[in-house]
Parts: C-alpha cells; sequence; structure tokens
C-alpha cells in the first residue's frame, strides 16, 4: 500500500468515527520517526501537512531539509524531551505533546525567549501505559497551570494534554486510559476556566477508533501511514 493509499483509507475511517461517535473535532498528526524524507514529501504532496517526531536529532536532520524547500508542514514534538535538546527542536515545531516535567518547561520558555518564538505544549499524563514518561498526578499539572494563570510564562501556551494508552488488546483498558485524560481536561477546565485547554491528543494505529469515541481532538498514526518501521 502506498502512502497515498493509507492516508485515504485513515482519513476515511477517521470521517466515520467523527460521525459514529459524535465528534466533530479530530486532526491526523502523521507520525513519521523512522520514515524517510521522500516518504514525508509524499504525504505533503497528498495534503497531510501535520507531522509527528519523537526523537529531537532525526526531526530536526529530516525537517531542516524540507524547510530549505520552503515546503509548509506543521510539526509536533511527540518524544520523550531531554532539556538540553530543547533549544534545537524548537525552531522546527509548533507544540510540543510531550511535556512531563517542570524543568523541561523553563528550558522551552528561555530557548523561545531567545528566538522570539510562542509555542504551543500538551501536558503529558500517565493513564497506565508501560513506559514510565508524563505526569503521574492531577496535582503537578495543577500546580503548573497555577504558573501559567500567574503569566509565569510569555512564550509558551499550554492547550491540552496527551497519553498513551497502555500496549495492551483490553479495550476496557484503553477506555479507561482515554476517558482519564478526558476527565483531567474537563476537571483543568473548570480549575482554570481562562486557560483554553481543549486538546486531547491520544489514539495511535491500533486504538485511534477508541480514542475519538472518547474525544480524542488529535490522533497521531505512524504505523498505518507509512508502514512498519524500518530501524
Ligand atoms: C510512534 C508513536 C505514535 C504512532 O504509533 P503507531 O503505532 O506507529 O501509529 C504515536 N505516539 C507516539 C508518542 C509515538 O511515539
Amino acid at each position: 500500500m502506498s502512502v497515498k493509499e493509507n492516508l485515504d483509507r485513515i482519513n476515511k475511517e477517521i470521517l466515520e468515527y467523527k460521525k459514529e461517535y459524535n465528534n466533530s473535532n479530530v486532526k491526523l498528526i502523521a507520525v513519521s520517526k523512522f520514515h524517510s524524507v521522500e516518504e514525508i514529501l509524499q504525504a505533503i504532496e497528498y495534503g497531510q501537512t501535520l507531522f509527528g517526531e519523537n526523537r529531537v536529532q532525526e526531526a530536526c536532520s529530516k525537517f531542516s531539509l524540507i524547510k530549505e524547500k520552503n515546503i509548509n508542514f506543521d510539526l509536533h514534538f511527540i518524544g520523550q524531551l531531554q532539556t538540553n535538546k530543547v533549544k534545537d527542536i524548537i525552531p522546527y515545531c509548533s507544540c510540543i505533546q510531550s511535556v512531563d516535567r517542570l524543568s523541561v518547561l523553563y528550558e522551552i520558555e528561555k530557548q523561545c525567549k531567545k528566538i522570539n518564538k510562542k509555542i504551543n505544549i500538551l501536558f503529558e499524563y500517565h493513564t497506565g501505559e508501560e513506559s514510565k514518561s508524563g505526569f503521574k498526578t492531577e496535582e503537578e499539572i495543577f500546580s503548573i497551570l497555577t504558573k501559567f494563570i500567574n503569566n509565569e510564562f510569555f512564550y509558551i501556551k499550554p492547550i491540552g494534554f496527551m497519553t498513551m494508552a497502555p500496549f495492551t488488546q483490553d479495550k476496557i483498558l484503553i477506555h479507561q486510559s482515554f476517558s482519564k485524560l478526558r476527565n483531567l481536561k474537563e476537571k483543568a477546565n473548570r480549575l482554570f476556566p481562562t486557560l483554553s485547554l481543549n486538546e486531547l491528543s491520544m489514539g495511535m494505529s491500533n486504538d485511534f477508533n477508541i480514542a475519538i469515541e472518547e474525544g480524542a481532538t488529535m490522533v497521531r498514526i505512524g504505523t498505518s501511514i507509512f508502514g512498519e518501521r524500518k530501524n
């Protein structure tokens, strides 16, 4: 299957799930990690402009080439982010979805200030996936949101939450994971009504139908678009 055929199929499926679950707002993030610039350019040619990458060096080397060609794209960073790599990724992405600690936010603010760039972020929340990334408690996230209310950050805009479901076939566990993220968003919006925390990034190739049912606004799909990863 070509990238075009895969994109057509996934977009069609997303449309069907949106109707079925009455969720009108779902964006597709094409996760291009481990795939080539050529494959990314194919996707762009077929109208996909929003991408996700999870490694700083790989993202920078590929998307700098695309930038040089003056081709428009929108990149979200979705992987674990080391503090010393923040400055490299900032110029290429509009959103960092995987904020999992306060110290990385201070570094993002510092590096954005240097190049006068505003950036969106999502809080990654640990809802039961096996990797250990993400905030473990709501309280940690709420205490950081209080800092946003107090205008401690100028360059960063928090727009919502991200999670990974556990690697399991158990649909009930996957539903629980995604509904936990939705509950967090609802609670955060009650506590901080002046922030617009509207985004829920959840769902991958194997579980995006459940994510759309649970209210996802962004699904992050790699394998079903680009094929198995070539390591
Ligand atoms: C790789 C990755 C995805 C995409 O996973 P697929 O199973 O290939 O669709 C989504 N989110 C994150 C954070 C990833 O690292």
